[in-house]
């Protein structure tokens, strides 16, 4: 370690994103990676509206659903890291290879202004370490919406995304893009953004979300 880290470390101790639990090095705590409600096997994978394919190493309920929920509200952007590797092993497992691209779901510029900073961004950044890349800001949210969660309705969650995200043309014609976001619902927002890409010339998209819900 060095003296640099040490210091870091010293003062602000890396914590599991989970339980809070103070630790030696980043990561997830022995506890909650047994606790934590993992995908298994071909669960892991969804197909979205349009065909897209979308993989999560998580279901967003206990544990994942607390840490996901503290991370994206609370300011916990120290646990960045810690998920974005969780993203890393999930994409290397479904998509090796498949895509050359990564970007993420933007969030408007008022709600950037009133939180300081763009958990999905930070995401994409912290999985493109593992790749030595960064990621590149393919969509632009220029005006808000109403949040999806008060939208319960499937038809109401993609009206009201229908529209919002912008994509740049320039950099986005004939890239395999990997999409990240925190979590999918019925992946109407997902869903929307890739078809926006795809109509930008994007070859292929393919989605990532830390956690996913059930299919009842
Ligand atoms: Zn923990």
């Amino acid at each position: 370690m060095s003296f640099g880290t040490w210091l870091l470390n010293l003062f602000f101790p890396p914590k599991c994103p989970f339980c809070g639990a103070v630790l030696d090095a980043p990561g997830i705590c022995p506890k909650c990676r047994k606790a934590l409600p993992w995908t298994q096997g071909a669960e892991r994978e969804q197909t979205l509206p349009g065909g897209v394919r979308c993989v999560s190493p998580l279901w967003y309920e206990d544990l994942a659903r607390e840490g996901i929920l503290r991370y994206k509200f609370r300011g916990a952007s120290g646990a960045a890291d810690t998920l974005g590797d969780l993203l890393a092993d999930c994409a290397a497992e479904a998509y090796s290879g498949d895509f050359d691209t990564v970007t993420w779901v933007p969030i408007s510029p008022k709600r950037l202004k009133k939180r300081g900073y763009d958990q999905a961004r930070l995401l994409a950044q912290a999985a493109c370490r593992r790749w030595q890349t960064k990621p590149l800001p393919l969509l632009k949210k220029p005006r808000d919406n109403p949040p999806q969660s008060g939208l319960h309705d499937a038809a109401a969650r993609r009206a009201n995304v229908l529209g919002i995200y912008q994509a740049d043309t320039k950099q986005t014609e004939g890239r395999r893009v990997l999409l990240i976001d925190d979590i999918v619902t019925t992946g109407a927002t997902l869903a929307e953004c890739a078809r926006e890409l795809k109509a930008s010339g994007a070859a292929e998209v393919l989605c990532l979300t830390l956690a996913c819900t059930r299919k009842n």
